[in-house]
């Protein structure tokens, strides 16, 4: 289960997050998108991985229906060190197709 922000991206967002995404790491550390991570929540982790230090926008495409999305930094964030996600896991679904989904499980 992923949180996101309810609305869909609009194309100027998503240019905009794919060029950040596209950046260097030592470029997007100080990128004032990127939203510094707390180790201290991230105990769930192994060890083995590299911790995040930062999170920044992802843009990501929808595995059911092919729309283009952005997993926010700060859902990022709520995932991992809230809900104690897995480090492995990404969004893989639109915000549309992930409603559908929960419907259809219920
Ligand atoms: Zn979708």
């Amino acid at each position: 289960m992923l949180k996101n922000t309810g609305r869909n991206p609009t194309a100027s967002e998503l240019k905009e997050a794919k060029r950040i995404a596209s950046l260097p790491g030592h470029v997007l550390r100080g990128h004032p998108s990127a939203i510094s991570s707390d180790k201290s929540k991230l105990a769930h982790i192994n060890t083995y991985v590299q911790l995040p230090e930062f999170y920044i926008d992802m843009p990501f495409t929808c595995r059911d229906c092919g729309k283009e999305e952005i997993w926010k930094a700060a859902d990022q964030k709520w995932y991992y060190e809230e809900m104690k996600g897995h480090i492995d896991a990404r969004a893989v679904r639109c915000h549309d197709c992930r409603i559908a989904r929960k419907e259809n499980n219920a």
